[in-house]
């Protein structure tokens, strides 16, 4: 029930017609029903608690990582056009983290 209300409180709505396999209390969240009994629930508010602020920070801390090994390959590739690829690949990652907001 605390995760029903869980829901809810992120915009889904309570159905007025329980779980036709065991009576439970139906919810609709994002066009899809799902019973409070049989389904689960916490999986549901997890996935959609992935908030705005989490992606950004997993995505600065992936591409820093990157950015990283990408400039220590540079570093030792004797190979131009290694080093071309790596370059442009750098200047991507470079691009994305800077367009990243601040926090
Ligand atoms: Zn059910």
């Amino acid at each position: 029930m605390k995760l029903a209300a869980e829901l809810v409180g992120k915009g889904a709505t309570m159905l007025a017609e329980p779980c036709p396999k065991d009576g439970g209390i139906q919810v609709r969240y994002r066009g899809k029903v799902y019973c409070t009994i049989h389904d689960d629930l916490s999986s549901i508010a997890t996935s959609v608690g992935v908030s705005y602020d989490t992606v950004v920070a997993q995505m600065r801390e992936v591409l820093l990582a990157r950015l990283n090994e990408t400039i220590t390959a540079l570093g030792v590739e004797k190979d131009l056009d290694k080093q071309e690829g790596l370059v442009s690949l750098a200047a991507k990652y470079f691009e994305l983290l800077e367009k990243l907001p601040e926090k």
